[in-house]
């Protein structure tokens, strides 16, 4: 624990994102699926939170040629640091930004006619052709073509033959549920629908749909949660190999007695005298306040409660396990790492390891470790 010196000025957190692991998760995904299949990489929201560029520059060099974000920013953004790959906007384009879509060859999912038609028309203008992905909505009901708009595609098809469509896709809605009748039931729909577009590359699976076995995996497949070392299948034990690393200094430690009470709102009252320290980290880090009375740290594998409410810039945890000379102002412990998976973070914050990754913040010195291009990381460290 006290080796651990690498905050560069001592006087915050530590975020260190392990790139190799990203790439030997990516090469993990692809074993599960046919050689055949494309296995892309789902990088929205600046790569969950882990930096978009980074990550995606590991993903490229590991072969990866598909990526997908959710807005067009992120798109352009990637685009500079990737000029060959395929770039995917899942939320499709803005009205009024097909151009700045089509000038950094980006494609756009299509998820409504009235994108479609939109798109279509700027590519007439346009006067040449460019790539685009379709959407339909195979149950959950969040974006794409409904079979109604299907069947509109299909009759005014003509009008729609300048758009050169690249793939059809859909998104599961339980899929992290492998037992769920819903995964059954949109593959049906999804592989009914995709019939009026024949002949096009398919899609279907993000991270938990890869493990729902090869009838889901279809021509190319989405990973994101996964890449990240989120466990895809939450029931079984976690294939993945975990990327981020978390450590935080204590900037504290104190004794209290028995009644006193611990943070804002006196919320945790002490029943025995206690050893609190303060660590410097908080919800403006991505520890959310549902950690209060749940939560833990740990030092050198010990746990150490979260006492009271967590703050924006500090928790207090119990330190009472520990001798008092072992766990002193300028020691760290562990946040994210051997002791604390972002799945076990994620349930004691009761959310989901999406959101405890993209929950991170800012603040953090950043180290990745096994970047493919130096400059990925210096550029990240300075926008972090
Ligand atoms: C976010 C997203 C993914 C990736 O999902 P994970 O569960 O992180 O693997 C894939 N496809 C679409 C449409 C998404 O929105």
């Amino acid at each position: 624990m006290r080796d651990i010196t690498a905050g560069r000025h001592g006087s915050g957190a530590q975020l260190t994102i392990d790139l190799d692991a990203v790439r030997e998760n990516y090469r993990r995904l692809r074993r599960q699926i046919d050689g055949s299949v494309r296995c892309a990489a789902v990088v929205k929201a600046d790569a969950y939170g882990l930096g978009a560029v980074p990550v995606s520059a590991a993903l490229h060099a590991e072969g990866c040629e598909d990526f997908f974000v959710a807005q067009l920013d992120e798109g352009l953004a990637l685009r500079s640091a990737l000029p060959d790959a395929s770039i995917y906007v899942l939320n499709g384009v803005p009205r009024g930004a097909e151009h700045d879509c089509s000038s950094a060859d980006l494609l756009p999912v299509l998820n409504s006619l009235e994108q479609a038609h939109d798109w279509a028309e700027h590519l007439r203008r346009l006067g040449e052709p460019h790539g685009a992905v379709i959407q339909i909505d195979s149950g959950m009901n969040r974006l794409g073509l409904s079979r109604r708009e299907v069947a509109g595609w299909v009759e005014g098809a003509d009008r729609l033959s300048v758009l050169k469509v690249r793939l059809v896709m859909s998104h599961l809605a339980c899929a992290d549920t492998p037992q769920h009748r819903a995964n059954r039931g949109q593959l049906a729909l999804f592989s009914e629908a995709a019939r009026a577009f024949p002949g096009l590359p398919r899609s279907l699976a993000s991270s938990s749909g890869i493990f729902l076995g090869p009838d889901f995996h279809f021509d190319l497949v989405r990973p994101g949660v996964a890449l990240y070392g989120g466990n895809p299948v939450p029931s079984l034990p976690n294939p993945m190999r975990s990327v981020v690393r978390v450590f935080a200094p204590v900037i504290q430690v104190r004794d209290a007695n028995p009644g006193d009470g611990v943070g804002y709102g006196w919320d945790h009252r002490l029943d025995r005298r206690s050893r609190i320290a303060t660590v410097a980290i908080g919800y403006a880090d991505g520890l959310h306040r549902a950690l209060q009375g749940r939560g833990a740290v740990y030092a050198d594998g010990i746990a150490l409660p979260v006492l009271g409410r967590v703050s924006m810039d500090t928790i207090t945890v119990d330190a009472s396990a520990i001798s008092s000379d072992w766990l002193t102002p300028g020691s760290w412990v562990e946040v994210i790492g051997e002791h604390q998976s972002i799945d076990q973070l994620a349930e004691a914050m009761q959310t989901s390891a999406y959101e405890v990754l993209t929950s991170l913040g800012h603040r953090y010195a950043r180290d990745y470790a096994g970047a493919v291009d130096p400059l990925c990381s210096t550029f990240s460290r300075r926008v972090a």
